[in-house]
């Protein structure tokens, strides 16, 4: 897979967020918010989250709400809208995001993906619920997309959030410069690390990019003693087998056996399939199965057999009886 994207991060006055959870508990310890920034340096195949991929606005259609008005054709002054059998296509080319059609269009089926926030607006909109925060442990987590590409944004974001004695979290796919952890980290507790695929070609051929500089990073931030959890998620066909996660599991236990909390696997779900719909897209892994909790106790298995301790192992997801 090539990928050309530029990846510039953001100068860090405004940030580019695709999407705020309030409420959430997998991302994190407690009771959280989840920030969702927009941009990622990976093009996972199974990714969950396609709208979080590019670092630059964007609108998506949803055919089932479109009324066949036109009205967004006569909006658009790029001329980037067409109407056709499958409904309006997008042409992504000329289209600069400027959210006319969406405004135009009375039945939402066009719509803006992201928002820009300022540090003072995201600071504000999550202190909202500062009271749930401390009430049940948790507090807030930049997640993505890749959080790190616009590092300079999520730093001061967690500095004022540190200011306010919120708890905060980093889950990050790794892929980044140092640098770009050392601007967040000062004021994370938590971080989330994923670690998808341990063989670096076979994690190129999933994600676009090779591991040695994830796994690099993730060395040193188990030297901060900082919370630390990792995270992989078990796509059939993709990292789910007993290879990787035998891999996974001896890197772990080798290479950072002390200074990791928990190793969360988390079981694919297809509910991303009507996103990829809205791009116009079909999921890559649509029509999957679950996996079956036979496959998850026998990689439960293989992690006990690399000596992972019993409590650090945690799975997640949709796994069918
Ligand atoms: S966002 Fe703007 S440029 Fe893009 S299709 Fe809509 S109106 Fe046209
Ligand atoms: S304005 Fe909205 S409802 Fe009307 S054709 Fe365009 S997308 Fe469909």
């Amino acid at each position: 897979m090539k990928i050309t994207k530029d990846f510039k991060p953001s100068s860090g006055k405004q940030a580019l967020v695709f999407d705020i959870y309030r409420g959430t508990t997998h991302d994190g310890p407690g009771l959280r918010t989840t920030v969702f920034f927009k941009g990622c340096p990976l093009e996972c195949l199974w990714c969950q989250n396609p709208e979080g991929i590019r670092l630059a606005s964007e609108i998506w259609y949803e055919k089932n709400l479109c009324i066949g008005c036109l009205e967004c054709l006569k909006a658009c002054p790029r001329h980037a809208l067409s109407a056709t059998e499958e409904g309006i296509c997008i042409e992504r080319s000329l289209c600069q995001a400027c959210g006319k059609c969406a405004d135009a269009c009375p039945s939402e089926a066009l719509s803006r993906i992201d928002q820009r926030y300022t540090v003072d607006e995201l600071t504000a909109k999550v202190l909202r619920d500062a009271d749930y925060f401390r009430a049940f442990n948790g507090g807030v987590t930049a997640s993505g997309g890749e959080p790190l590409l616009q590092a300079d944004f999520v730093g001061e974001f967690f500095r004022r959030l540190k200011e306010n004695s919120i708890s905060t979290a980093l889950d990050s796919c790794g892929f980044a410069d140092f640098s770009a952890f050392e601007k967040v980290l000062p004021f994370t507790d938590c971080v989330l690390f994923d670690v998808k695929i341990l063989n670096s070609q076979e994690h190129q051929r999933f994600t676009g990019r090779p591991n040695e500089r994830i796994l690099e990073n993730l060395r040193k931030v188990s030297q901060l003693h900082k919370r630390l959890w990792i995270r992989t998620p078990l796509i059939p066909n993709a990292t789910a087998n007993e290879q990787n996660i035998r891999d996974i599991g001896r890197f772990l236990q080798q290479e950072i056996p002390d200074a990791f909390e928990r190793w969360e696997l988390c079981a694919f779900n297809g509910a991303c399939e009507s996103k990829y719909r809205k791009f116009n897209r079909a999921w890559p892994f649509a029509g999957l199965a679950p996996l079956q909790e036979a496959e998850i106790d026998a990689f439960r298995n293989i992690i006990l057999a690399e000596k992972i301790p019993p409590e650090k192992i945690v799975f997640s997801g949709i796994i069918a009886q």
